[in-house]
């Protein structure tokens, strides 16, 4: 398949390429666009055909399902079985925005689509270009990050084409993300709101929209047990290409443990890079050090930690440690997609 690359920005919407990509989607196609938080891999959400060429694409397990992007809450009635008050509650502060809400699904939503559950993710994006293209589509286009299975969700365009090139028929460069991770994911359809996903929309956001929110117990640590609710949640993410231990504790101490497993690695000939911060990033002495931003920003974080794990493969890097982040707020999500990484592998110093 040959893939139409196209560069159009927020502040310059280029109608003729949104109108074109509307209609690839309308057609059944493939269009990977900028959103806020990732780049998204859309197709049109009610066409069951072009979910599962979805999946093919991505190479995405069929039973991880798709979150349904929409670009006006007029929209939101025909996908969903109700629509309950705590999501009027958050649409009314969070869309457009990171975040996306779990309902029961109406029969116009595939079970392609939702990956055979009789519940839907919804999400409404702030991104201009993604608002744009999914009015021109029709309304309703799923889209899970525009990246191949396994690896970190693009933040740029060009990770986009290094992993879906000659597999989507057009893809739009709106040039760097925003936010840089995933959506904050919760589910609606219990008793009590469960937040699926940590993201930019916090915990404590949440609960000051909604009183009372629990976190699926299964995000922070690895349950042999259990299962997490978000099916997408239990796959092995962002998987570098070398290892990766995260190592937690006081700065005083990660440092010169860090330093000390890195003159191990180098002993052993291991290309070697740490994932460090503004505060730390002179302090180290591996091959690649990469700076993921200051403590004091921990929105600059998220918007590189994806770009830095790419870099890392790039540059062939083997063997990788990476500073821990506090386990609330946006550190949260950092945390989350970390321990994904690093297949849970903290060092407590
Ligand atoms: P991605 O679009 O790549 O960010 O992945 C979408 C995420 O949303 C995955 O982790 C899915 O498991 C999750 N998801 C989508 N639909 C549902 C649903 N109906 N119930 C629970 N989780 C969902
Ligand atoms: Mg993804």
């Amino acid at each position: 398949m040959n893939t139409k690359i196209v560069k159009t920005d927020e502040n310059h919407i280029d109608d003729i390429a949104i109108k074109e990509a509307g209609e690839i989607l309308q057609k059944g196609g493939l269009v990977a666009f900028p959103t806020e938080t990732v780049y998204g891999l859309g197709g049109d959400a009610l066409n069951a055909d072009s979910s599962v060429k979805i999946y093919e694409a991505k190479g995405r397990p069929s039973d991880n399902p798709l979150i349904v992007h929409i670009a006006s809450m007029d929209a939101l009635p025909a996908i969903v079985k109700e629509i309950p008050k705590e999501a009027y509650l958050l649409a009314e502060k969070y869309w457009p925005g990171p975040l996306t809400m779990i309902f029961r699904k109406s029969d116009a939503v595939p079970l392609t689509t939702t990956g055979g559950l009789e519940t839907v993710a919804v999400r409404m994006p702030s991104h201009k270009v993604a608002l744009a293209l999914i009015e021109a589509a029709g309304g309703y286009v799923a889209a899970p990050s525009a990246n191949r299975s396994g690896r970190p969700s693009p933040t740029l365009a060009r990770y986009v084409i290094e992993d879906l090139d000659g597999r989507v028929d057009m893809i739009i460069d709106g040039g760097e993300v925003n936010i840089g991770l995933e959506s904050t994911i919760i589910d609606l359809t219990e008793e009590k709101p469960v937040i699926l996903r940590p993201g930019y929309i916090t915990e404590q956001m949440l609960a000051q929209a909604l009183g009372e929110v629990e976190t699926d117990r299964t995000l922070m640590q690895q349950h042999a047990d259990l299962a997490p609710k978000a099916p997408g949640m239990k796959y092995r993410h962002y998987a570098p290409k070398g290892s990766l231990v995260i190592v937690e504790g006081r700065e005083e101490a990660v440092v010169p443990y860090i330093n000390a497993q890195l003159s191990e690695a180098k002993a052993e000939g291991l290309k070697s890079g740490v994932i460090a911060t503004e505060e730390t990033k002179d302090a180290y002495l591996a091959d690649c050090v990469k700076c993921a931003g200051s403590r004091q920003d921990e929105e600059a974080v998220a918007r590189s930690l994806f770009r830095i794990l790419r870099e890392f493969d790039e540059e062939e890097v083997q063997v990788m440690y990476a500073e821990a982040f506090p386990r609330d707020g946006v550190g949260q999500a950092i945390m989350n997609r970390l321990l994904k990484a690093a297949g849970y592998h903290v060092i407590t110093v």
